[in-house]
């Protein structure tokens, strides 16, 4: 069975039926009026791509609900004296506004035009209805250039002296229709088919096809959605809202997406097609309007709205229609909606008594909570506002104005310029152009044109609608009221949460979230602003629910203390490194060129104080709780002047006569350290293995601090980390150094209190012998970053920056594997490395501090494999705390039937 009616599915139904065919399914059983038709499978699809041909069965499947499509409307498909006109509507399980094809008005051909017009009693519609159909068919079926048709109707507009589409009477349009046809007949090489079914099955064809479009690849890749689920189409009976001003099409949003404020909101176009809305083509009325001109379908239509959000619990978005009076609804879909929007609906469907705690929980993510971190203008700055538009994607954002996709592409990646996409309105080519822009600024269109929808859809800033711009692509510029002029090049800042349109570079400030989370917001106070009261319930919500720890990686007091205030449980990763750059790189000097043991010593001896001074601060920040400090890792030449550098002024001081021999002593070090690969060279464990003294020095440092802080009153819980170990041999040897530290620092101080020695587990070999190793390590802390550098071989300082953009868009994988962790390769390593560890040493604490520890996706992984905390950047802790409460809350969810995806509505979730 390739094809189910509208009366046989339902909401669930997504994977088979596409979101638009599952929810017309829902609609349809709910008793609201949807008109008839039927959803053709993704499976069906499937078949289809990969065999290139339809499944046998489709054809006569097609044939009966026809039929039955026919008799709800009682009419013919095609019919010459009174035609039934389908539409023929993309829709894959997950939504890419706009990125594949549609077809309208199927079934018109010279004959049934006259028939729609007699039956219609309006002869301008029906050749208006036939030239669209020409023109759609024209470009998405047969594959003709879309500006033919464009500059037809351009010249006939001309010569008609007629401003908008609305205003050619249906002579013209009938002049329009012959001058389409010959348009297909010499660019495609056959006449436009005059029969309704053979235009019926190359339309479901062309759907099928575009779901390979390049364009719908490039949004996939972007939206990670997978590549083989194949789209579904819908054949609908069409209903008209161009037959007159008591018609219309509109889109309309259950609370509003940009700020998630309750109420109506929408967009509304008197005798238009659905299309023209979606793609901005003409300025929009607010849907309130519709209230004047037609109160009954109004009202009709706030009802729907009302039971549509009640039935599926979530802000709904719909596409209805409105044929002489009478309302039909085409499509509806939980919303996308802004990140702001997300956390207030969310909290206000839990007051209302729609959804529970852990429901709102997971219907936010860490990708939108670390949007509302990002910084909004300063309202106290100096600026220049030159217009309004509709404040469609939220944020602030400056960069270079630009005109055209590929110059936004090529400004962003090859001199790394911050661009804002100024267009009239975008279309689906212009998605690569709005991935490189930092903000894009349009014209024309409204909340729901295809700029708006995208942007939301990337959490791009994004202000549509600017009608008081006058753009003018063709020559790479705008002017705004008062003749402002702005030319490609210069300077905007743009404001999608007010809709502001600035000259030059406004300054940014913190977000109110992130105030919040420093503890300079009060969530509870009587003016609280409602978003960061949403934050803080769901925040609350989260930390209840999660299992993991969330730690910090911080290497300095501030950090550390900034990373307490965001809700860090401790510090995972403090990096030594730092510590020994700025003025204390000569005392590294002098350790690398000490020659004999008391110079060596001495050197050792002018870091100890500076280092347990480091160490004393920290503990201080974060007393009471656990601070893993890692002993040096990077290889020593890091810290010693470059190779190149140096040579040169030991050569010129030569030429000179003026050698200094302290130079010509570092040139030996810096050669005799120089490595071809240096990060598998002489670093992390080795250096405390084969630089007498160095470890030790640190581990005394550490030992002493910790001892101070008891001193004065404070709890240090320090932990002692030990990077890079491969084999268990290495962490025995720099663990019995350590401890012989540390005993002697007990001995002298009376410090008594536990700190524990742990390895990071970093190289695919530690992973491996896990079990061994955890016989010397109190606790693993997976260093993801080196783990993914060495089990794919690729040097984390290079690839990123080099071939990565290639691979993404050739699809080997669909994120970098720096970002998120790879769960096949590199994840199955944390995995063996967590349980054979574990079995060796049940109490062994595991935590990860790589990057991947505060990205989204990642933690959901590590929650699964049994880690104790994961530990990243201040600024992503909150991240990471809401991302392990969801974990928590999604794996109870699905725990009784295994690891299924939830049935969220977005990508991202869904593939968790
Ligand atoms: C790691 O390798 O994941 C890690 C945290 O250490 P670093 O990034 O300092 O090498
Ligand atoms: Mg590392």
């Amino acid at each position: 069975m390739f094809i189910y009616d509208f009366a046989q599915g339902n909401k669930d139904m997504r994977d088979l039926l596409g979101g638009k065919g599952a929810n017309l399914a829902e609609m349809t059983n709910l008793g609201l009026p949807v008109p008839p038709g039927f959803t053709i499978t993704t499976e069906a699809c499937r078949i289809y791509l990969e065999t290139g041909r339809e499944p046998a069965e489709l054809h006569d499947e097609v044939t009966a609900h026809l039929t039955g499509v026919e008799k709800a409307r009682g009419k013919t498909l095609g019919d010459p004296g009174d035609p039934l006109l389908v539409s023929v509507r993309s829709g894959a399980k997950f939504s890419m506004p706009g990125m594949m094809d549609t077809v309208l008005n199927i079934g018109l051909t010279d004959q049934s035009v006259r028939g729609l017009a007699e039956q219609a009693g309006d002869e301008r519609f029906a050749w208006d209805s036939y030239r669209r159909l020409l023109q759609m068919f024209g470009r998405t079926v047969l594959g003709i250039d879309g500006a033919h048709f464009d500059e037809a109707l351009e010249d006939v507009k001309r010569e008609r002296g007629a401003e908008h589409d609305v205003d050619l009477d249906a002579d013209a349009l009938r002049g329009l229709v012959t001058t389409y046809k010959s348009i297909v007949s010499e660019e495609s090489g056959r006449d436009f088919p005059q029969d309704p079914r053979e235009q019926l099955d190359a339309a479901v064809r062309a759907v099928f096809d575009s779901w390979n479009a390049p364009r719908a690849e490039t949004y996939r890749r972007q939206e990670r959605i997978p590549a083989d689920l194949g789209t579904a189409v819908n054949v609908v009976a069409m209903v008209f809202g161009n037959l007159g001003p008591d018609s219309g099409t509109g889109v309309a949003f259950t609370r509003d997406p940009a700020s998630g404020a309750r109420g109506i909101y929408g967009d509304y176009l008197a005798n238009a097609q659905g299309e023209d809305v979606v793609a901005g083509i003409r300025n929009t009325v607010p849907l309130a309007d519709l209230g004047q001109h037609n109160k009954e379908a109004y009202a009709q239509l706030l009802d729907i709205m009302a039971t549509l959000e009640g039935h599926y619990r979530d802000l709904c978005d719909i596409e209805f229609t409105i044929e002489r009076g009478r309302l039909w609804m085409l499509q509806t879909r939980v919303g996308k909606r802004t990140a702001a929007a997300a956390f207030r609906i969310a909290v206000q469907l839990v007051d209302e008594g729609l959804v529970e705690e852990d429901e709102a929980l997971a219907r936010v993510d860490g990708h939108q909570l670390a949007q509302l971190m990002f910084p909004r203008f300063d309202e106290r700055a100096h600026r220049t506002p030159i217009a309004k538009g509709m404040n469609a994607s939220p944020g602030a954002a400056v960069g270079r104005a630009v005109f055209d996709t590929g110059t936004a592409v090529d400004w962003a990646q090859n001199a790394h310029e911050q661009v804002i996409l100024v267009r009239r309105e975008t279309t689906p080519d212009d998605l690569d152009g709005m991935i490189a822009a930092r903000g894009i600024l349009t014209s024309r269109g409204g909340k729901t044109s295809h700029a708006a929808v995208v942007a939301r859809g990337m959490g791009k800033t994004c202000v549509c609608g600017a009608e008081e711009l006058e753009i003018d692509v063709g020559h790479g510029l705008f002017t705004a009221p008062g003749g402002v002029e702005v030319r490609e090049g210069d300077v905007i800042s743009i404001d999608g949460t007010s809709g502001e349109v600035f000259l030059g570079e406004v300054p940014v400030v913190d977000s109110p979230v992130v105030r919040y989370f420093e503890g300079e917001l009060e969530p509870d106070a009587a003016d609280a602003d409602e978003l960061v009261g949403a934050v803080h319930r769901l925040m609350t919500v989260a930390d209840d629910r999660r299992r993991m720890g969330v730690r910090a990686n911080a290497d300095m007091p501030e950090d550390a203390a900034r990373a307490r205030s965001m809700g860090a449980a401790g510090i995972g990763l403090c990096r030594t490194e730092h510590m020994f750059l700025g003025d204390r790189r000569r005392y590294v000097e002098r350790l690398i060129l000490a020659e004999g043991e008391r110079e060596r010593e001495e050197a050792l001896e002018a870091l100890l104080p500076l280092q347990r001074d480091d160490f004393v601060q920290i503990l201080a920040a974060m007393d009471g709780l656990p601070v893993t400090v890692r002993l040096l890792d990077p290889p020593l030449h890091e810290f010693l002047p470059d190779l190149t550098e140096l040579s040169v002024r030991v050569a010129l001081a030569r030429e000179r006569g003026k050698e200094d021999s302290g130079d010509l002593r570092l040139l030996q070090a810096v050669r005799r350290l120089h490595e071809q690969n240096p990060m598998l060279g002489l670093r992390g464990v080795r250096l405390a293995l084969v630089v007498p003294g160095l470890a030790t020095m640190q581990v005394r440092a550490i030992a002493e601090a910790a001892a101070i802080r008891a001193d004065a009153g404070g709890d240090p819980r320090v932990e002692v980390m030990i990077p890079l170990v491969g084999a268990v041999q290495e962490l025995e040897l720099s663990r019995e150094d350590a401890e012989r530290t540390i005993a002697e620092v007990r001995q002298r101080t009376g410090f008594s209190a536990p700190i524990p020695i742990g390895t990071m587990v970093e190289l695919p070999r530690a992973a491996l012998t896990a079990g061994e190793i955890a016989q010397v390590a109190e606790f693993f802390s997976f260093g993801t970053n080196d783990l993914t550098q060495t089990t794919w071989g690729f040097s984390r300082d290079d690839v990123e920056g080099s071939f990565f953009s290639a691979y993404l868009e050739k699809g080997v994988f669909g994120a970098s594997p720096f970002e998120s962790i790879d769960v096949g390769g590199v994840g199955r390593l944390v995995r063996i490395a967590s349980e054979e560890g574990r079995a060796s040493r049940r109490d062994l604490k595991l935590g990860v501090c790589g990057e991947h520890g505060g990205d989204p996706e990642s933690v959901h992984f590590f929650h699964d494999v049994g880690l104790d905390y994961v530990s990243c950047s201040a600024f992503r802790v909150p991240v990471a705390r809401l991302e392990a409460g969801r974990a928590a809350v999604l794996a109870a969810r699905t725990a009784p039937t295994g690891p299924t995806a939830p049935t969220d509505s977005d990508p991202a979730n869904a593939s968790r």
